[in-house]
């Protein structure tokens, strides 16, 4: 995403801040505007960086559990956000090692939203829900077990619209354990996110549409295949070999993954360009301009088709793996896309841009 200011001082500050560190004011970022506002007046309004008024509050799980920097309208149905109005369950407070972990895990959802509402996405809630038309909602889980026993009773997983996330997810070492256990070169909780809304988009989107669904078999295979079975051989000696038709080895276990797996990988590629955009990033060789490695955005991440964001990944993507490398740290982007991953990605670029709705209207609903 493109760096957001403080209205009232106008450094640039990241998306998770709370309180300007450069003027003390509180900030709150209004999904409507796409941007900070502060508070002012002895705390009594909310102002952008015009000094405008708006009728908005803080929204109410930051009132109740300290744990939300968004803003929400007065005139809203909810006193929740766009993004933690589709929580269902929230894990039990009470726990000493619950608090920081759902903070993390909240902090990773607003940026998962942050992209979902830039796309301009249809998002509805569970209440919303009607034929046709799955809701959103999350079920955010303490497990005992996983915390004691390192044996996690809950799985992290979707099911018709509900992302169940266990708590432990939030643990680095533990999600590094498992990352490393499953051989995974990337494992974040944006990542579990970007995944598990992917499987909730393909009901919302693929499933309901004839000509879609047809055309998603033909990339990602057929998804009526067994499930059980397809994750048995991919946990078993049969898992299919992970070739460079998969952005993952995790694609490879059954279709549904796939489109998953896919649909992540495009929220990560958009919002990687969008922040690059936001900063005026454009690497370029040191050794003579050759052509294919100079990088000016000069297009709309959000809206740009999945070759234009491909090949925009590519210089960018060798410059950001260089800075990580010398910091001695893990390539930033571990990946390498074939021109089949390509192909699935502008499968997903055009479908959530065949759902997109005006951004006003996504706002309202
Ligand atoms: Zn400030
Ligand atoms: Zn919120
Ligand atoms: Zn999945």
């Amino acid at each position: 995403m493109r760096p957001y200011a403080c209205p009232n001082c106008h450094r640039l500050n990241h998306f998770e801040v709370r309180v300007c560190p450069g003027c003390r004011a509180t900030l709150g970022y209004d999904p409507a505007l796409d941007g900070f506002r502060f508070l002012a007046d002895n705390a009594t309004v909310w102002r952008d960086i015009d000094g405008e008024k708006a009728d908005v509050v803080v929204c109410a799980n930051n009132n109740d559990y300290g744990i939300c920097n968004w803003l929400v309208a007065t005139d809203d149905h909810t006193p929740m956000c766009r993004a933690c109005r589709h929580n269902r369950t929230i894990p039990d407070i009470t726990e000493p090692s619950v608090p920081p972990r759902w903070a993390k895990i909240e902090e990773a959802k607003r940026r998962l939203f942050h992209t979902l509402l830039k796309l301009g996405l249809p998002l509805e809630t569970k209440a919303q829900e009607r034929p046709g038309v799955q809701g959103l909602a999350f079920d955010f889980l303490y497990d005992p077990a996983a915390e004691q026993a390192g044996n996690p009773q809950i799985a992290t997983g979707h099911d018709s619209g509900l992302v169940t996330l266990n708590l432990i997810e939030a643990d680095d070492a533990e999600r590094e354990r498992i990352r490393h256990k499953m051989g995974e070169p990337y494992r974040t909780l944006l990542g579990h996110f970007r995944h598990e809304v992917g499987h909730h988009f393909w009901s919302r989107l693929v499933e309901t549409d004839e000509d879609a669904l047809a055309a998603c078999r033909e990339l990602f295979g057929d998804e009526r295949v067994d499930y059980q079975q397809s994750m048995q051989e991919h946990y078993g000696e049969r898992g299919k070999v992970w070739t460079d038709d998969y952005v993952s080895q995790y694609a490879t276990m059954h279709p549904w993954e796939d489109f998953a797996e896919t649909f992540a990988h495009y929220l990560h590629m958009v919002d990687v360009l969008a922040t690059a955009d936001g900063f005026d990033l454009a690497p370029s060789s040191p050794y003579g301009r050759r052509k294919e490695f100079d990088v000016s955005l000069g297009f709309d991440p959000y809206s740009a088709d999945a070759k234009t964001l491909a090949e925009a990944m590519g210089p960018l993507s060798f410059a950001m793996n260089a800075m990580n490398r010398s910091m001695g740290l893990p390539d930033l982007y571990p990946f390498h896309l074939s021109d089949m991953i390509v192909a699935k990605l502008d499968f997903v670029q055009r479908v959530l841009a065949g759902a997109r709705e005006e951004p006003h209207e996504a706002q309202a609903a």
